[in-house]
């Protein structure tokens, strides 16, 4: 490893809901608040980190994101101790540290966001998803309208920080409603905003309901007005589309996804997290901790996939994450992290795709132009 350390960001994912949405295939189970093993969770995640020590060497600590399932639920002293934990393990911590941790409205009380802000959280994200009361409905969420609104004030009020989950594509969503909703959220003094398609997923209630003809889905061409007048909307104000899904005012942007969409090293803890982290040009490790959530608190070792890659399937894995970003893929950083040039053995699919616009070369970035945004995945696919 160089003298410079390695930028380094932490995933942990908290595994549990208060109740599971019909459309989410996020690892995560419903679970009783009093059955919530707070302070036990933080212990396996504790020796889990622990177990990783040898990794950390060389590293500075730059963002820690809590996510799930629904972190909200977990009690801010065992939170508290987990992120004191990760701190204290890495040599260096970056000046900015970013801690986030994702919320549901439903479960995030003024309380709440102050003892996160005052265990050094400064940034939540909160899954407000939708501010109509039957969109919310239909999605199965806990909290209306009302306290979604709430929600965004009262975080707003405690922490430095905010980002609003919001889902679109939901049947009978008309342009103005979604308008109107980032109208509002910004209205609250939100600055942040990732935006998902409502995508039906195979193993999920709506993927059944929708495989036995029984859940009405919005039509294909609905989600591309919708996407493009989300787009409109944060261009009216001042926000930057800076990647497919999220929009930032300015200096705004996740300073973690920017990392991970950047191919920069990550340590995933707790059940079913992911992490990777290179060990030499053209090679990494990938790993997938348990995902059950009993066994991985029972679990005294570490038990999790592996998945060893080489130089191709890291230049993959840069054209998949970077070209969703408006800034695009570095291909100087890419050939450090490869070992070998990105373009070598795609040069025909490469300059086909700039002949049709739907890619570009400006210096040492290769990106997608954002007009082509919809069609992002075969364009990335037919590079592959
Ligand atoms: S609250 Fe979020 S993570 Fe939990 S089930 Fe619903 S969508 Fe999935």
């Amino acid at each position: 490893m160089s003298s410079e350390p390695t930028q380094t960001s932490v995933y942990v994912h908290f595994p549990w809901c208060a109740r599971k949405c019909p459309y989410c295939d996020f690892a995560t189970e419903p679970i009783r608040a009093t059955a919530l093993p707070h302070e036990r969770y933080a212990e396996a995640v504790l020796r889990e980190l622990e177990a990783r020590a040898t990794d950390l060497q060389g590293r500075e600590l730059t963002s820690i994101f809590f996510g799930g399932g629904t972190p909200s639920l977990w009690g801010p002293a065992a939170l508290k101790r987990t992120l004191r934990g990760i701190t204290g393990a890495f040599e260096r911590v970056h000046d900015e540290l970013e801690v986030t941790v994702e919320c549901n409205p439903s479960s995030l009380t003024q309380e709440n966001a102050a003892l996160l802000r005052e265990a050094g959280v400064g940034r939540l994200s909160i899954g407000v998803q939708s501010l109509r009361d039957p969109h919310l409905q239909f999605l199965g969420r806990l909290h209306d309208s009302n306290r979604a609104v709430a929600a965004l004030e009262e975080a707003v009020a405690q922490m430095p920080r905010v980002s609003a989950d919001l889902m679109f594509g939901m049947p009978g969503q008309t342009l103005e409603e979604l308008g109107e909703d980032i109208a509002r959220i910004a209205e609250t003094g939100v600055r942040h905003v990732s935006a998902y398609a409502l995508t039906i997923e195979e193993k999920t209630m709506f993927g059944s309901l929708h495989r036995a003809g029984k859940l009405r889905v919005a039509p294909e061409e609905q989600y591309a007005d919708l996407f493009e007048h989300a787009e409109r909307c944060f261009a009216d104000l001042g926000w930057a589309h800076y990647e497919v899904s999220n929009y930032a005012a300015e200096a705004e942007e996740s300073r973690h996804n920017l990392h991970y969409w950047r191919g920069g090293a990550y340590v995933g803890l707790g059940a079913a997290a992911v992490g990777c982290l290179d060990d030499g040009p053209g090679h990494a490790t990938r790993w997938r901790n348990e995902p059950n959530p009993q066994r991985y608190l029972e679990q005294s070792t570490l038990e999790a996939e592996i998945e060893e890659l080489g130089p191709e399937e890291i230049v993959r894995e840069a054209l998949m994450l970077g070209l969703r970003t408006m800034e695009g893929m570095n291909l100087a950083a890419t050939k450090t992290r490869a070992g070998r040039d990105p373009k070598a053995g795609r040069e025909q699919d490469l300059e086909r795709a700039i002949e049709k616009g739907n890619l570009e070369q400006v210096g040492n970035w290769l990106r997608v132009p954002q007009d082509r945004w919809l069609k992002l995945d075969g364009i990335v696919r037919d590079l592959f």
